[in-house]
């Protein structure tokens, strides 16, 4: 699909347990990813010797030559230093560690090294959920809670690169004990951990809830799916922690705003992607409800769209933003083509099959699509990589139907979707300047034989 001139950017995003590693267009089109687990106890050394695995193998799988690699960046959990050197990674052995001329004098390329969550937003910023705006706000409620700030279109980084540590302001003078030493934080209320603890707490109190049922009765680990099960069936408890983990966020959220005026508030983390339904709403209604904005425009609450890509393609962005790509040509989504047959091209790939581009103008086939029924697991599989707008390219003579659930799903998400015949549709798709994803359902190709 890439012609054989494209250059490329290597994304890592190196976390406690795997690293991620992507190759990846100036135009944000991954075209090849790998994983790698982080060796358990590693030490820098360790680290630098699986982020050169991950080089090599982007770069086999790619089928690209090392000199077509226009830079890296890598992203880590911890505080970064404005010069790239990593000052702390609490969950990693990296502090002190100079990463970022480490791999500059290995690979003789630029590199930029910044902190995971700063560069998450980046990605959203970049491909995701904030394309348009310039002031973002990230706030990635996970195991702990994420936070990053870009204003004007970079993000902060602060005098020592430990700004936007926004887990950890301060939500409850008298709170609960963090895990870095202060009390009441944001991620002491709102986190994944935190809300475990309560949960725990309330269990042997006495109190009931399904999670027992759904994670056993020591209430290990809570993963956020069974929070989320918890939450549909109205379970007491976990209703009444997250809740408490909700009016937190929105709290922090109006400060934020009252800091930082900003334009947009994105949602990630694995508990936003469970429960979003349930986070974002009571953020929007604080944020609407705060007198000190009432005669100024209140700030957008939107969900993340990058999921896992959110970090290494940030890492992208960041290296991508000091590189000079006036000669460089590339382009993020493939270009349709209608012939006056009928047929329908994706690249030089004839259509003659149900088939789909996604959101990160990949070409997928779908796992099940029984015509004319688009159901829920279809929808879902179509806008996966988060989507604003959905085409569907139908055939002459072709129906489609879609189940209450499937157009409950769209409505939800916020995503647009227009039904045409396929040349209306290439033509809107083509146009179309969103993040996108279109589903053809071609008629039969005929035989030619007739
Ligand atoms: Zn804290």
């Amino acid at each position: 699909m890439q012609s054989k001139s494209e250059k490329y950017f290597i994304g890592i995003d190196v976390g406690g347990t795997k690293v991620y590693g992507g190759l990846v267009t100036p135009a944000g089109m991954i075209a090849a990813q790998h994983k790698e687990p982080t060796p358990p106890h590693a030490g820098p050394r360790d680290i630098l010797k699986v982020i050169g695995i991950m080089v090599k193998e982007l770069l086999k799988v790619g089928n690209v030559a090392r000199g077509r690699i226009l830079g890296m960046g890598v992203a880590v959990p911890g505080i970064v230093d404005n010069s790239g050197k990593v000052v702390i990674t609490p969950n990693i052995n990296l502090s002190g560690t100079d990463l970022k001329r480490i791999l500059e004098k290995k690979y003789k390329i630029r590199v930029t090294v910044g902190n995971d969550v700063n560069l998450g937003v980046l990605g959203e910023k970049w491909l995701g959920a904030g394309r348009k705006a310039q002031n973002i706000i990230g706030l990635f409620p996970g195991t702990g809670v994420g936070g990053g700030v870009i204003v004007k279109g970079d993000f902060l980084t602060g005098y020592q690169g430990a700004a936007a540590e926004l887990g950890h302001i301060c939500v409850d003078p008298q709170g609960p004990a963090c895990t870095c030493g202060n009390a009441g934080c944001l991620e002491a209320v709102a986190g994944r951990w935190a809300m475990e603890r309560d949960i725990r707490a309330a269990v042997k109190k006495g109190e009931k809830t399904i999670l027992t049922d759904l994670v056993g009765a020591k209430l290990e680990q809570i993963k956020s799916g069974a929070l989320a099960k918890a939450l549909a069936a109205k379970d007491p408890a976990v209703t009444r922690v997250m809740t408490r983990a909700a009016d937190a966020l929105a709290e922090a959220c109006v400060t934020l705003n009252h800091v930082f005026n900003t334009e947009m508030f994105i949602l990630g983390g694995g508990v936003v992607e469970a429960c979003g339904d349930f986070f974002l709403p009571r953020i929007e209604r604080a944020l609407k409800k705060d007198p000190f904005f009432s005669k100024l425009q209140t700030p957008k609450v939107v969900a993340a769209k990058l999921g896992d890509d959110a970090v290494m393609l940030g890492a992208v962005a960041a290296v991508r933003q000091g590189t000079d790509l006036r000669t460089v040509t590339s382009t993020y989504y493939p270009r349709l083509k209608y012939m006056p047959s009928g047929k329908v091209f994706v690249n030089a790939i004839e259509i003659d099959k149900p088939l789909y581009v996604r959101a990160d103008g990949k070409l997928k086939e779908p796992e099940e699509f029984v015509p004319p029924h688009i159901t829920h697991d279809l929808v879902e599989e179509l806008t996966k990589k988060g989507p604003d707008t959905l085409f569907i390219a139908i055939g002459l003579k072709k129906r489609l139907s879609f189940s209450a659930k499937a157009e409950n799903y769209l409505k939800k998400k916020h995503i647009n979707i227009h039904i045409l015949p396929a040349s209306a549709a290439v033509k809107a798709y083509n146009a179309c300047e969103e993040r996108k994803a279109v589903f053809f359902y071609p008629a039969p190709a005929r035989t030619g034989k007739s």
